[in-house]
């Protein structure tokens, strides 16, 4: 395959996203070269640009599907003009990956986008066969990038042993939309949607959710208890990222229901733990998600079954990826963002 010299990509310089020209990356000999096909905008590429902290000169960018062009010398079992996603590596053999929790593994990781290596908002990448999940021919490169945002609310769900309705999802942004679709998959049964912006709430209706509430014009104490015959709800996902949310959920949780904290919650949310021993109530957060969860959401996508395109609101091209940052994405107004290169229209 032909690969050029040089390369465009959106760099963070000086507060802001640039369009650079840089070289293309070489390729080690255990490393692979993808040509970007369709890449995701991430909540958490955005709190990161809003951090404040974000190093000169990084490269965001993990939610992606690629084409395989060329692979380093060492490189096996990895099919020169595939499609691909990208996952952090991990080791196999600390204990949190011997637990089942290869997310937390420190152990060599490599990551693109929000780790070690420069990320996907760019022509091409440079990746490692480890990192690397086969994309079915049935899943369109689109969807296939949206597969981490999806594997990010399986495991969400996943971390409560087995979810059982009502149950309640707190937030209709990407992770929160996903959820809903995951909870509709599995047969969950009734799933109310509480979200503030009311396309998100009539998305929300069309991809499962039996109610989608406004949390701000209804009254949600009434609501909830008459949506569930009085119980509170046997699961609930915070996936808003609103601190009050937790003693919300806490108030409107069944007696030994679950509470995971999917979105990041950077600032101190006050509790009553009293709460959690009225109830015996769990509540837990969750991080990441693994190559299993991304493969199942695949298949799922494949099966017919899973279908992440109805969230992409822009698909855009990196050029324009500064604006739409500046008027879709910081004003709230986008769902899901995906940035797809000449590769893939091409
Ligand atoms: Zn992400
Ligand atoms: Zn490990």
């Amino acid at each position: 395959m032909l690969i050029p010299q040089e390369m465009k990509a959106a760099v963070w310089q000086k507060g802001e996203l640039r369009l650079t020209t840089l070289p293309v990356p070489e390729i080690e000999p255990d490393g692979v070269l993808l040509e970007v096909l369709s890449v995701g905008i991430c909540g958490t590429d955005h709190s990161m640009m809003k951090s404040g902290g974000l190093a000169e000169g990084t490269i965001l960018g993990h939610e992606v599907c690629g084409r395989v062009v060329a692979c380093g010398a060492k490189v096996r079992d990895v099919v020169l003009g595939s499609r691909v996603i990208v996952r952090p590596t991990f080791c196999g053999q600390c204990r949190d990956c011997r637990a089942g929790r290869p997310y937390f593994c420190q152990d060599g990781r490599r990551s693109i986008g929000i780790g070690d290596m420069p990320g996907a908002f760019a022509e091409y990448v440079k990746v490692y066969p480890d990192m690397l999940i086969p994309v079915p021919d049935d899943v369109d490169s689109r969807n296939a990038a949206l597969a981490e945002a999806f594997a990010a609310a399986l495991h969400g769900i996943n971390c409560i042993d087995a979810p059982e309705g009502p149950a309640l999802v707190m937030g209709g942004g990407p992770i929160g939309l996903a959820t809903v679709c995951l909870l509709r998959l599995m047969g969950v049964s009734p799933i109310v949607l509480s979200e503030p912006v009311e396309t998100k709430r009539k998305l929300g209706r069309e991809l499962g959710a039996d109610h989608a509430l406004d949390p701000f014009g209804e009254e949600m104490g009434r609501r909830v208890f008459e949506l569930t015959a009085g119980t509170g709800f046997a699961a609930i996902f915070e996936c808003a990222g609103v601190p009050d949310n937790i003693q919300k959920a806490l108030d409107w949780v069944a007696r030994g229901g679950d509470i995971c904290v999917v979105s990041m919650i950077f600032a101190p949310a006050p509790i009553v733990p009293m709460t959690l021993n009225f109830k015996e109530a769990r509540l837990t957060g969750c991080y990441s998600n693994t190559h299993a969860e991304n493969r199942q959401c695949l298949d799922w996508m494949a099966e017919g079954r899973l279908d992440g395109r109805p969230l992409i609101t822009d698909v855009i091209d990196l050029a324009q990826l500064p604006r739409v940052l500046r008027e879709r994405i910081d004003t709230g107004q986008a769902i899901k963002v995906i940035i797809e290169t000449g590769a893939a229209r091409g």
